[in-house]
């Protein structure tokens, strides 16, 4: 498959959509991507003819689904080049992936005294579960700033890392700036202190090619539905010696080896911390997601959403009024801005109005309209399937909204 835009436009059948009668033009991928025939035929046909539960049955059904289960786990892998099958978890998303690790590692190595260390640019899924495991352990959450170019503070960063640091959680991109972390630095300095890294890979899974084992970071999570892929399936990665020693967040069927009354006994990596009935099809439209977008090229899909996007962030620089948030050198594809002293709901509703999916509000990151003092922010965020016409559309939606709430 080489890269032809009509072509990868033509994968995705809500495209070709109407809203309000015009066509739709959609900008709230980072929210969540919309999905191409080949995940939704993938769905389609696990429940139409191969519909059974996994690893439990000896039926030819349930052997064919746990077969297609476990080639969505490899592929997953061998997509993020991780070391080992057994260090990749399917979760419901990056949330309960970060929870996981909040809890089973939090409550296996984090003592009173500790220390978390998140950034001030964090989702609320990468803040609120260690707070939580903060309070309960007796440790203390520390927040890295960011500069005036929205970009982590790595001197501030490197000062507040010591030998009390446990674990560093930080976002890979974040969703609201755009902005991409330089992560392996961060793995780097805080394995020199002894802490160990969770990267959130939500913003990063569709746009940056990932390489875990020469990352080296300790865990790293990603939903499928950021990538093409079905609502309800995440990753959680793991290295394996960790993931041993941490017991499991969720109990029930599947995560055991042998249960009495009195005692259970768990069961190997990775069923230790996949309790229950998986997400199954999911796991199938995430396998199919995922092989799409390697059949497109990572880095072509790349080189087209960078060149919207710088070609969007020039055209909107031109604006008179705008303040645009997206400022790091390093970004990706989200592009938050205001324009002054206008609510960013204001704003969204007109653009919706010309058929443009944008998102409006706090973008679960409300820490940063604290520090940027607005309520909330406006976000055009773009996919493999957007185009510079596409933009031109958004743009003259956004005059549109300025000549009626600013005249
Ligand atoms: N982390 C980041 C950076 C995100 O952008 C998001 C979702 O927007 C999440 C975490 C949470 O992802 P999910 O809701 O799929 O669990």
């Amino acid at each position: 498959m080489g890269f032809d835009i009509q072509n990868v436009r033509g994968n995705f059948p809500i495209l070709r959509r109407k809203v309000y009668e015009k066509q739709l033009v959609y900008l709230d991928n980072a929210a969540t991507t919309q999905k191409p025939d080949m995940v939704i035929d993938r769905l389609n046909n696990f429940y139409s003819y191969e519909n059974s539960n996994v690893h439990r049955g000896i039926h030819h059904l349930s052997q064919e689904a746990t077969a297609c289960f476990e080639e969505a786990r490899d592929y997953v892998q061998k997509f993020l080049n991780a070391h080992s099958r057994n260090e990749i978890i399917f979760t419901r998303g990056t949330t309960e992936s970060i929870n996981l690790v909040a809890q089973s590692f939090g409550r296996k190595f984090i003592n009173p005294g500790d220390e978390v260390l998140i950034s001030q640019m964090e989702h609320h899924s990468n803040i609120v579960p260690w707070q939580m495991i903060c309070e309960e352990r007796g440790a203390r959450l520390l927040v890295v700033p960011i500069t005036e170019s929205a970009e982590l503070n790595m001197k501030a960063f490197e000062k507040m890392l010591s030998d009390k640091t446990r674990i560093v959680a930080i976002t890979h991109v974040s969703n609201t700036l755009g902005t991409i972390n330089p992560v392996d630095i961060i793995v780097k300095l805080a394995h020199r202190v002894g802490a160990r890294v969770l990267i959130d890979g939500a913003q990063a899974i569709a746009h940056l090619p990932i390489d875990l084992q020469n990352l080296d970071c300790d865990f790293y999570c990603f939903s499928g539905h950021k990538v093409y892929g079905p609502t309800g399936i995440g990753v959680l990665y793991g290295k394996v010696e960790l993931l041993e020693e941490m017991l499991p967040y969720q109990c029930g069927g599947e995560m055991i080896s042998e249960v009495t009354f009195e005692k259970t006994t768990f069961n190997e990596l990775p069923y230790k911390f996949e309790a229950g009935t998986p997400n199954i099809a999911g796991a199938l439209g995430l396998h199919s997601a995922l092989l799409y977008l390697d059949r497109l090229g990572i880095r072509q899909a790349a080189a087209h959403e960078d060149e919207v996007f710088k070609y969007a962030l020039d055209k909107l620089g031109q604006i008179d009024q705008i303040i645009i948030y997206s400022r790091a050198q390093h970004k990706t594809t989200s592009l938050s801005f205001n324009l002054k002293g206008v609510h960013p709901y204001d704003v969204g509703s007109i653009i919706d109005k010309f058929a443009v999916a944008v998102r409006t509000g706090h973008l679960c990151t409300q820490p940063l309209t604290r520090i940027f003092q607005v309520p909330g922010f406006v976000r055009a965020s773009f996919a493999v399937y957007n185009t510079t016409e596409e933009v031109d559309i958004f743009i003259n939606a956004v005059i549109q909204a300025k000549s009626m709430l600013m005249s």
